[in-house]
């Protein structure tokens, strides 16, 4: 009953936010950090610089609380615990559990989220070979993006998917490749290879990156003892996202037509998010996954005993002060 306790004492929905140090140019530049943390009340300010009409500088402050606030010098080790370490053995009981990276391009959430599926697969193959031992688990990965509403296999030289539903409302992309894991150095071999393939893409600019949503899935299957020859069935899947930036969403004036459409699908996405985690949230049957490319991939994400932790990146830079505003503001929706 202890065990049962410490899975229903893992919420549904959590809302992390993680700050990053001032970086170089920003010191060189003199600007300010303007977030404050209390992580003793997960709480959080931001103190937005403001000018009266006779142009006097005056402090606007604006105070924010979510299930755990996390500053600067909190190691990528804490993030892990704070955030995918409690959802992982849940993936063994037919649970289904996704972790996003949430903010503007330069706030982190790559620096956050690499390190993140790693440390899961670590904690998973343990599970599987000491509690789970001789029950025929296995453990899957994919990884794949979505990039202008298409979607690319970054384990299989950005070959070109699509995707289709099988009748079941299981979503299936065809031809993303899976590869069987079984030890921590050949996951850590796809992740890079992906994480390469992903900022190198076709231009070479990391630019790119930004547009781009990265789906990693961990797939956790079971095939039945005695009848191996069969395909194993998937048991629970655990997903890590890292997000486009958010302020990408906002280039839809942008002069270049291409950006345009980019900037309108990453708009699209993250307010179809939104609505989907808030619906699952408030245990609504109808979940809006069809306004986005993205929410229709992670469907069966969110449909039953489902784990979703978003992680929210923020800069500390007074520059982009109005970017975090935005960031929180919309943290502060989905919680
Ligand atoms: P994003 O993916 O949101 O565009 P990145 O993860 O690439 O942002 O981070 C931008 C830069 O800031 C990188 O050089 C990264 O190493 C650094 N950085 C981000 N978060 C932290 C952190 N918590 N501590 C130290 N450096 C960080
Ligand atoms: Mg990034």
């Amino acid at each position: 009953s202890a065990d049962k306790e410490k899975m229903s004492s893992v919420a549904k929905i959590k809302v992390v936010v993680r700050k990053r140090p001032l970086n170089k140019k920003e010191i060189a530049k003199k600007e300010e950090d303007i977030i404050t943390i209390d992580s003793g009340s997960s709480s959080l300010t931001v103190h937005e610089m403001k000018l009266k009409v006779d142009l006097t500088e005056y402090l606007e402050k604006h105070e924010f609380v979510f299930d755990a606030v996390l500053d600067e010098d909190v190691s990528n080790d804490e993030v892990y615990r704070e955030t995918v370490e409690p959802i992982v053995p849940a993936i063994f009981q037919c649970t289904k559990a996704t972790c996003f990276a949430y903010g503007q391009t330069g706030s982190g959430k790559t620096y956050t989220m690499q390190p993140l599926p790693l440390k899961a697969c670590q904690d998973i193959l343990r599970l599987m070979h000491h509690t789970y031992r001789y029950q025929g688990f296995q453990l899957y990965v994919s990884f794949f993006e979505i990039y202008g509403g298409k979607l690319f296999d970054l384990l299989n030289d950005r070959r070109k998917l699509c995707m289709r539903e099988d009748g079941k409302q299981q979503v299936c992309i065809v031809g993303l490749q899976e590869f069987r894991v079984s030890n921590v150095d050949s996951i850590r071999e796809l992740i890079e290879k992906g994480n390469a393939t992903r900022s190198t893409g076709t231009t070479g600019a990391n630019e790119e990156s930004s547009r781009s949503h990265a789906i990693l899935q961990l797939a956790i299957k079971r095939s039945v003892v005695g009848r191996e020859s069969k395909p194993a069935r998937i048991v629970g899947k655990l997903s890590f996202i890292d997000l486009a930036g958010s302020e990408r969403g906002a280039d839809t004036t942008d002069n270049d037509k291409q950006t345009r459409i980019e900037g309108a699908e990453i708009n699209k996405s993250l307010l179809a998010l939104k609505e989907c985690i808030r619906a699952l949230d408030n245990d609504q049957v109808h979940i809006p996954f069809r306004g986005s490319k993205l929410t229709e991939v992670l469907r069966d994400s969110f449909v039953g005993d489902s784990r979703t932790v978003m992680i929210s990146c923020i800069s500390p830079n007074s520059g982009s002060c109005e970017h975090t505003l935005n960031t929180l503001r919309y943290a502060d929706r989905v919680k």
